[in-house]
C-alpha cells in the first residue's frame, strides 16, 4: 500500500546540558517536539560557525533549551559571585545560531536559558541573580517543583505568544535565578510575571522568534496550552520548509518541482 504520510518537520535541538564536554539532553524536549508532529534531532557541540550554519540550514526550526547561565562577559558585565556555572561551548554555538536564525527567518523557540541567549545575542542584558538585583516578590528559582505552576504570566494580547499558547494568561513553572534586565532593541516583551519580570519575548517582522522563561516541556504532556508552543514551532517549521528562505528547503523544493 502506498504511504502518503508527509515527512515530519525536523527541529534541531541544542544540548541542554554538558557532562565532561559531552552533550546531554533532557528527553522532555524531544518528546514535546515529537508530540507536536515534529522530528527532533540533537545538534552536536560544534564551534565551527560555518558548519553550524550549514546544519541550521538542514532543519526546519530550532529549539534552544534550558541550562546553565550565560557568561556575563558576553553582555559586557563582570561575573557576579551569584552568577552560576557557565558553558563556553554552549555560548560559543548558541550566540551565532540565534543571530543566524534571526537573520534567515528560521523559526526558533527558546526556553529558559534559550530566551536569555536570544536576548543577549541581540544586545540585551540579564540580571545575574534576581533575588539580588531585581525583586523578592516572587521566588523564580523553584527547581524543587520542576513541573508545578509557581506563578502566573500575563500574555500580551495580539502577540505571537498569545496566538501560539491560545491564552492570555498561564500558570507556569519557574526554574531560573536569572532573568532579562535590558531587553534587546529588536525584541518585544510578550509575557510578564506579576513582579514585572519579562517571561516571554518575540521579534516583530520575524515569522517565529519566540522565547519563554519557563519550562513548557515539563508541563506539555498534561497541559495543552504548554504543548501548543511546540505545536506552533512545528507549524511554522512546515511553512518555513516550503519557503525559499534558507538552503534547508532545497531537497523539498526539488521534490515539489519534480
Ligand atoms: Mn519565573
Amino acid at each position: 500500500m502506498e504511504r502518503k504520510t508527509e515527512p515530519r518537520v525536523v527541529i534541531g535541538v541544542v544540548p541542554s546540558g554538558e557532562f565532561q564536554g559531552k552533550p546531554m539532553i533532557n528527553q522532555d524536549y524531544l518528546e514535546a517536539v515529537f508530540r507536536a508532529g515534529g522530528l527532533p534531532t540533537l545538534f552536536p557541540f560544534i564551534e565551527d560557525t560555518d558548519q553550524l550554519f550549514r546544519l541550521a540550514c538542514m532543519v526546519d526550526g530550532l529549539l534552544l533549551t534550558g541550562g546553565v547561565d550565560v557568561d556575563p562577559l558576553l553582555y559586557g558585565e563582570k561575573k557576579s559571585p551569584l552568577c552560576g556555572e557557565v558553558s563556553s561551548i554552549r555560548d560559543a554555538m548558541e550566540f551565532p545560531l540565534v543571530r543566524f536564525a534571526a537573520e534567515k527567518g528560521i523559526p526558533v523557540l527558546g526556553i529558559c536559558r534559550g530566551l536569555q541567549v536570544m536576548n543577549c545575542a541581540l544586545g540585551g542584558t540579564l540580571h545575574q541573580d534576581l533575588l539580588q538585583s531585581f525583586s523578592r516578590d516572587i521566588n523564580h528559582s523553584r527547581p524543587d517543583a520542576p513541573a508545578d505552576p509557581i506563578h502566573e504570566v500575563r500574555i500580551l494580547p495580539g502577540s505571537l505568544l498569545s496566538a501560539a499558547a491560545g491564552a492570555e494568561a498561564l500558570r507556569v513553572n519557574s526554574r531560573h535565578h536569572q532573568g532579562i534586565h535590558k531587553l534587546a532593541p529588536t525584541l518585544t516583551a510578550c509575557a510578564k510575571a506579576s513582579d514585572g519580570l519579562i517571561e516571554g519575548i518575540e521579534m516583530p517582522q520575524h515569522p517565529f522568534f519566540l522565547g519563554v522563561q519557563w519550562h513548557p516541556e515539563s508541563m506539555s504532556s498534561h497541559d495543552a496550552n504548554q504543548q501548543a508552543l511546540f505545536n506552533a514551532l512545528v507549524r511554522k517549521g512546515r511553512e518555513f520548509r516550503t519557503s525559499e528562505s534558507c538552503g534547508a528547503t532545497i531537497i523539498f523544493d526539488q521534490r515539489k518541482k519534480a
